[in-house]
């Protein structure tokens, strides 16, 4: 069978012909691959700058925002059947005794660093025909939502940091209302970031780069949240145009940005990061200004990686919902598939928001 992989000493990028995984055992399951999404850790692990291949191999196969079907199951599977479709999550735990939120199945929290995530880090992605996985990684999800099933794993980050910016706010004395979030940026991570926030209950502004009567703008405005250029108002002018911002979603990897955000937030908000920035040339920022207002403000900054079992159910919870509210601007953040011959190019050069690479229809 056919997979994309990477070949970092190499410096190369290609398809590859692989052996099919065995039959399953146990609570090993076998599945089709229908489509992976391709995001920007993708594109920086073809780019060779992210990524570590399996121990003792030379390539890594690529690919984490998976859907799947069942194609068979070992004999002691209990929660999906033949046919099921499915997601499938990226991290695995990490061998350590002591770290208890790998021994608690929640290795989105691991202490030690020796996670492993497929597609990413010392362990084969989901861009081939077919996987085998223990069944406790897997999520079977309703057939209705198989177009637009690739953007539960980006959607399970923003279901993730929206769980954990609740529970942050548990922090105050009083039961916070969800208020008003700023989404920064409004890639695919922004945007799924905004349908999570809105079908949580916030309401929502986007600000991003994108001009204001860009199509991108329209489509975040059929969501039912303001969209704010950055062409036409600073960043630390955001709040004296929208009004106070109790949660601030950060999807734009730019630190100087993230930082800079914290000034536009409200007293006792929280400022979520879920970007990894490229490494870039050191910037000045009012650090001064930032920790006071940070410290005299109770404000919280936290970051968020990755989701377990819960994220993911949440989000599929949410995309189902963002389904019956808005339907199209969902399936709009999907712009293009192409088949794994065409992977290696759209690797390098994107297409739109969410490019999708479809293995088998
Ligand atoms: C993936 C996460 C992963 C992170 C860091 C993201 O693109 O969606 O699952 O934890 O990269 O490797």
């Amino acid at each position: 069978m056919r997979a994309l992989a990477v070949y970092p000493d190499q410096a190369e990028l290609r398809v590859i012909n692989v052996a099919e995984p065995a039959e399953p055992t146990g609570h090993q399951v076998r599945l089709a691959v229908l489509e992976v999404g391709i995001c920007g850790t993708d594109r920086e692990i073809a780019a060779f700058e992210y990524g570590e291949p399996p121990p003792r191999s030379d390539h890594l196969i690529l690919g984490h925002e998976v859907v799947a079907e069942v194609i068979d199951t070992g004999p002691l599977v209990t929660t999906v059947r033949p046919g099921d479709l499915a997601v499938l999550t990226v991290r695995r735990q990490c061998p350590v005794p002591t770290c208890r939120a790998c021994r608690n199945d929640r290795q989105d929290f691991c202490t030690t660093g020796e996670f492993s995530e497929r597609g990413i880090k010392h362990a084969h992605g989901y861009l081939t025909e077919l996987v085998l996985e223990d069944e406790q990684h897997i999520i079977a999800i309703p057939p209705q939502l198989r177009e637009v099933a690739a953007l539960v794993e980006p959607l399970s980050i923003a279901a993730k940091a929206a769980e954990q910016a609740h529970a942050v706010q548990q922090r105050l004395p009083w039961q916070p209302e969800r208020g008003r979030v700023l989404v920064l940026g409004a890639g695919p991570v922004g945007m799924l970031g905004a349908i999570a926030m809105i079908v949580t209950g916030f309401e929502a502004v986007v600000y991003s780069r994108e001009p204001a009567d860009s199509r991108r703008a329209d489509n975040i405005r059929q969501l039912g949240a303001t969209y704010v250029s950055a062409n036409d108002t600073p960043l630390d002018k955001i709040s004296a145009t929208v009004g106070p911002v109790d949660v601030i979603y950060e999807a734009v990897g730019v630190a100087p940005v993230a930082f800079g955000s914290a000034q536009a937030l409200s007293p006792n908000g929280v400022l979520i990061l879920t970007g990894i920035p490229a490494p870039t040339a050191p910037v000045a920022l009012p650090l001064d200004q930032i920790m006071k207002d940070i410290v005299l403000n109770n404000q919280a900054i936290i970051g968020t990686v990755n989701a377990g079992r819960t994220g993911f159910a949440l989000a599929i919870q949410k995309i189902e919902q963002a389904m019956y509210l808005f339907p199209d601007s969902v399936r709009e953040i999907i712009t293009s598939r192409v088949p794994l011959d065409a992977a290696p190019d759209l690797l390098r050069e994107p297409h739109g928001v969410k490019d999708i690479v479809q293995i088998r229809h």
